[in-house]
């Protein structure tokens, strides 16, 4: 059946992926983007010449007046949000004796209060419909904690904790609410690590290597589909073993 998805930070990395995987699978598209026009238009036009229907719309998924235009372009153009793919994310590293609010700030905005954000904006009509899908992307330092990630990890274990009381809400009216903890992903967000970073992180993968964003993305697709009707409120890890 085709559904309307929509994939905040789609322009890029994880959130291509699953704009890919989800127009592949049949559903219309929108690919929200921060500011990489570039990037999101290539997304658009690799969707469109499958002769999959799709938008590209600029938006910050941490703004409330942003979050509401965003969803309503969406809504006029290819219908009410039935699939949310909260991905878009971003890193503000440092140790906490060193981490400055603005970093912990921004990091909160775009991370966490993005999901709370788009996910009220999706929840209206799915309720009227009896139907929806909200997947999250967390990441394993929401679950394990990282050094030198406090900001990040706070605002991922945040997102898991807000999955778990919105599957809980949500369960009876036909939407079921996840999240997905991927490891160590190649993307934009992790070619800024060090050699010696990457090579220490490859050896704790049992899968010995970094994951690709289609994998992830096929976890995202699956979660999404009427297959996954049952499954609701999980943290599913994607991370090559590395947290066994
Ligand atoms: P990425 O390659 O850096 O791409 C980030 C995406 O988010 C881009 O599309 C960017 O848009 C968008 N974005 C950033 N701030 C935004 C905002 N305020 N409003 C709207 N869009 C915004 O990141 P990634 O590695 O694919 O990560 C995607 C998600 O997976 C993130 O939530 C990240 O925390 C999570 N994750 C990643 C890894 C990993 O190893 N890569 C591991 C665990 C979890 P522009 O292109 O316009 O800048």
């Amino acid at each position: 059946m085709t559904r309307v998805a929509l994939v905040t930070g789609g322009s890029r990395g994880i959130g291509r992926a699953a704009a890919l995987e989800l127009a592949a699978r049949g559903n219309r598209v929108a690919i929200n983007y921060a500011g990489n026009a570039e990037a999101a238009s290539r997304v658009l036009d690799e969707i469109l010449a499958t002769g999959v229907e799709a938008i590209a719309v600029q938006a910050d998924v941490g703004d409330p007046g942003e979050v509401g235009r965003l969803f309503s372009e969406v809504s006029d153009q290819l219908g009410p949000v039935e699939i949310l793919v909260n991905n878009a994310g971003v890193t503000r590293d440092g140790l906490v004796l060193r981490m400055d609010v603005a970093d912990w700030d921004q990091v909160m905005v775009t991370n966490l209060r993005s999901v709370f954000l788009c996910s009220k904006a999706a929840l209206r009509p799915m309720v009227r419909s009896k139907w929806g899908r909200i997947i999250s992307i967390s990441s394993v330092a929401g679950v394990a904690g990282n050094a030198g990630q406090a900001n990040y990890a706070a605002s991922k274990a945040g997102v898991i904790g807000f999955t778990k009381s919105v599957a809980k809400e949500m369960g009876s009216r036909g939407i079921t609410v996840n999240a997905v903890a991927p490891g160590f992903i190649d993307t934009d967000m992790t070619n800024d690590l060090s050699d010696d970073i990457r090579e220490a992180a490859s050896a704790s993968i049992s899968v010995g290597r970094f994951g690709l964003p289609r994998e992830v993305a096929s976890v995202v697709g699956y979660l999404a589909s009427d297959d996954a009707a049952y499954v609701t409120g999980q943290v599913v890890v994607v991370d090559g073993g590395m947290a066994l």
